[in-house]
């Protein structure tokens, strides 16, 4: 099958980050783009609510503003950049919310500002104190986040560190997750040698602010890209089938009792890998095998209103929020203080005489955030925020927001699973999101280049 001429018409199925990504790269090379979505609205994973009036982010808050695909594509759609207020978070363990170590995804690289954080016990700073006798590490395959970083630093630093940097991240279990494929460049400098003694050239720090926001939310971007790219949209439109066809594809949409059958050139599927494993299975059935076998960490993200008064304790801490490692026993994952955090909410929510701030909850293997009643997960949050930040006022106004499968998982392998899965795509079908990767924004549009290149034979 040749690659698409400039004019022939693509479909991207997916109306999240990635297909509107591929479909604004396609059409800039001339290409007649459909963009199908199976729900009401464009954005999946990013999405805005109103929580006492104000608009707010209830999905995605940030993205890295040290890559260069998310910030270029929202500078490309006219939309206003921010970053954060204030640049440092908390860790709350051993009783007390503590300031977070430098670090890299967790990994100390500064024994003095380690210890006096005060995250690990004496026992585990005699562990990490170690590492620089160790030799480098050999990593032959792929090797899980946690056991890597055991191999070197003790058990402690995962369970304190790692877990819940990860957990923001990935909602995932540090002992499960690829290192290759999740912190690529923590492998290149174990297989190097000692970490601590690489500390100075390990760039945890920038010239440059490490995350961006969207002034007014990152869920509004979604639909300004699609509109400012000019690509088709029809939304409420779920991709059921796809198989080929003389003149390429065609895509069976809509309900079983009135199917309708859409021809396309090329085609790019941006869906999670659920459902895009249930499209490949005909048309690239080694493809959709690999992603079937995809697992997902389902979350909730609780977001809350409060008086501006009530949050002034928190304010004063200078924190965009905290994290909770996993075995504290605790509900809660993380709080990030929104309206510390980014200054068009504090402003936002000052008009309205609030202050919003985030939970979030739920993690790969623990279905709480998908089972739980809005009720319990209000209460969980609330007594853990009370706990950890002395805050018992009642909230003014609060929003649920599922994200059940939201996250995917990268299993040992990942990496090489994903170039073995592309290769095996026939021409003029291509693949893109967060499965393949990286999860984070920046991630994800990447994908939807290589996808796009892909299609386009460059
Ligand atoms: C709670 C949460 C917070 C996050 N926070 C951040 C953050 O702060 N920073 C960051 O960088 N990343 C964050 N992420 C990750 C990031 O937001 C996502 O990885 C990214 O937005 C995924 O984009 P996507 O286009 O690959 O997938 P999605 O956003 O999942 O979009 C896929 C789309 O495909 C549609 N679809 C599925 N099946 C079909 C079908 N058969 N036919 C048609 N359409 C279909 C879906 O309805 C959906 O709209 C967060 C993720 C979650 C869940």
């Amino acid at each position: 099958m040749a690659l698409p001429a400039a004019g022939d018409p693509v479909v991207v199925v997916g109306g999240g980050l990635a297909g509107l990504a591929a479909a604004r790269r396609l059409a800039e090379f001339g290409h007649d783009v459909l963009v199908l979505e199976a729900t009401d609205r464009l954005g999946g994973k990013l999405r805005c609510a109103e929580v006492a009036g104000v608009t707010v982010d209830v999905g995605a808050e940030a993205m890295l503003n040290r890559r260069p695909e998310g910030v270029a594509l929202a500078h490309a759609v006219g939309l206003e950049l921010e970053h954060p207020a204030v640049a440092t978070s908390r860790i709350w363990t051993r009783g007390a919310l503590r300031p977070l170590p430098r670090s890299l995804m967790g990994v100390p690289l500064d024994l003095e500002n380690l210890e006096a954080s005060g995250v690990l016990s004496q026992a585990g700073l005699e562990r990490v104190r170690r590492e620089p006798s160790l030799p480098a590490t050999v990593i032959t395959d792929d090797v899980s986040v946690g056991d890597l970083v055991a191999a070197r630093f003790g058990e402690e630093v995962v369970d304190q560190l790692v877990e819940p940097l990860l957990g923001g991240v990935y909602a995932g279990d540090a002992r499960r997750l690829s290192a290759r494929a999740c912190v690529p460049q923590l492998v290149a400098f174990a297989e190097r040698g000692s970490l601590l003694d690489q500390a100075g050239t390990i760039p945890t720090t920038y010239d440059v602010p490490v995350f961006a926001g969207i002034a007014g939310g990152m869920g509004t971007w979604p639909a300004r890209l699609a509109d400012a790219t000019g690509v088709t949209v029809r939304t409420g439109t779920t991709v059921r089938e796809l198989r080929r066809s003389p003149t390429g594809w065609s895509l069976a949409v809509g309900p079983t009792t009135t199917p309708e059958v859409i021809e396309a050139s090329a085609v790019v599927v941006a869906t999670p890998a659920a459902p895009a494993a249930r499209l490949l299975s005909e048309v690239a059935p080694r493809a959709s095998a690999a992603l079937a076998g995809m697992e997902y960490a389902s979350t909730a993200v609780v977001t809350f209103a409060f008086g501006v008064d009530d949050v002034a304790e928190l304010d004063r801490l200078s924190a965009s929020g905290f994290l909770v490692p996993p075995n504290e026993g605790r509900r809660i994952k993380a709080s990030t203080f929104s309206f510390a955090k980014w200054e068009w909410v504090r402003s936002a929510g000052a008009a309205a005489g609030v202050a919003h701030l985030r939970t979030s909850l739920g993690r790969h293997g623990d279905e709480l955030a998908l089972q739980a009643t809005d009720d319990e997960l209000v209460a969980w949050s609330l007594a853990d925020l009370a706990d950890a930040t002395g805050l018992r006022a009642a909230p003014v106004d609060v929003h649920v927001q599922r994200w059940g499968g939201g996250l995917p998982q990268y299993a040992l392998g990942h990496v090489d699973m994903v170039a073995d899965l592309r290769a095996s795509l026939p021409p003029g079908l291509q693949v893109a999101g967060a499965a393949y990767d990286g999860v984070g924004i920046a991630s994800v549009i990447g994908s939807a280049h290589v996808a796009a290149s892909g299609l386009l034979g460059s």
